[in-house]
């Protein structure tokens, strides 16, 4: 049950991170209970922990409790999927491809991602994202002094991009989701899902990283103030990526951090990072692309430690 001193780096995809003090694998509701509650009472932080794949951990670690969800189970009816939070992406893509579903085949190739954290950040990819398959999520209120359980309906998860009402309420934690798919031709489905893992092996460096490092510029005011950025009007979006390439990062290294030399809006670990050395890296971008463009980059990924 609960650990201590455990090591955080073998836990994300970044592979960085010290250790967390504290650490309580979570195999369900009443574990993340009696978790919650040992921290509270101990006057400690608490954070939950899923497939670490959006996350950067100090090199001193974590001081408080980590709660590392371990729920994995889910049940396919008919077209709708009742899962766990720690259910991964990647098992449901899985599925999709047994029974023929459709709506997370734009999930495949990242392997760690779980069904909470995808929900809670509202992932997503190539014009999908979770807010298009998500039916109800089950919360746990962390701040309740029962921790009630409640569900909330897809227009009650303040889903945007890259957002929800569970980044923003730190204290609610996803228990469970329903995910409705689309029944199609296996085939199809298939065939989606090796274009997605194909682009993605272009596209993507194949060194630990936690994904895209910043958010793309979604601000219409700001797509529309340069002459440069006219051909971002369609897409309706600056990708980070070129902003950080335009500043002549592209392949810029800090200790055992780089930023991409396939994808400027990657960060990757050539072996030996330290997470300061990301966070350098991190700042480096934010304020050359501020100097050139006026452009403040915000992260997409978290941090756990700092
Ligand atoms: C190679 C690679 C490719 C990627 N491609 C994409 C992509 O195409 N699109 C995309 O959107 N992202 C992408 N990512 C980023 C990442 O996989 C997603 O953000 C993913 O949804 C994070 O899920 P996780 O389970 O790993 O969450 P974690 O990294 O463990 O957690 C992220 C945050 O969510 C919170 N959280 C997690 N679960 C819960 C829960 N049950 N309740 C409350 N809070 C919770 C955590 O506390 C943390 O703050 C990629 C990452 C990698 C490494």
């Amino acid at each position: 049950m609960l650990k201590e001193n455990i090591s955080l780096k073998t836990l994300t995809s970044f592979q960085i991170g010290g250790l967390a003090r504290y650490f309580w694998p979570a195999e369900g509701a009443i574990d993340i209970k009696s978790a919650i509650e040992w921290a509270k009472g101990k006057g400690l932080p608490f954070f939950i922990l899923a497939g670490g794949s959006n996350l950067l951990v100090a090199d001193q670690g974590f001081e408080g409790l980590i709660i590392k969800l371990q729920t994995t189970n889910y049940k396919l009816q008919t077209n709708i999927v009742h899962c766990q939070a720690g259910v991964k992406l990647s098992d449901l893509v899985k599925l999709s491809l047994d029974q023929g579903l459709s709506g997370l085949e734009w999930a495949s190739g990242i392997p760690q991602a779980t069904v909470g954290g995808a929900i809670w950040g509202n992932a997503g990819a190539f014009g999908r994202n979770m807010a298009s398959v998500v039916s109800e999520v089950e919360v746990m209120e962390a701040q309740n002094a029962k921790r009630k359980v409640k569900s909330y309906q897809n227009k009650e998860c303040g889903f945007a991009y890259k957002d929800s009402i569970f980044k923003q309420n730190k204290n609610l934690i996803i228990l469970s989701a329903d995910l409705v798919l689309e029944k199609k031709n296996k085939q199809e489905v298939k065939e989606e899902v090796k274009k997605v893992l194909q682009y993605r092996k272009d596209h993507h460096p194949s060194q630990p990283s936690a994904g895209s490092v910043f958010q793309n510029i979604k601000d219409k005011k700001i797509i529309s103030s340069r002459p440069e950025f006219a051909v971002f009007q369609e897409r309706k979006e600056i990708p980070a990526g070129w902003l950080i390439e335009q500043c002549g990062l592209k392949g810029k290294t800090i200790g055992g951090a780089q930023i991409s030399t396939k994808h400027t809006n990657f960060i990757v670990n050539t072996g030996k990072a330290q997470a300061s050395d990301v966070k350098q890296l991190i700042s480096s971008a934010k304020q050359a692309v501020w100097q050139k463009f006026a452009i403040t980059l915000e992260e997409e990924i978290q941090y756990l430690g700092f």
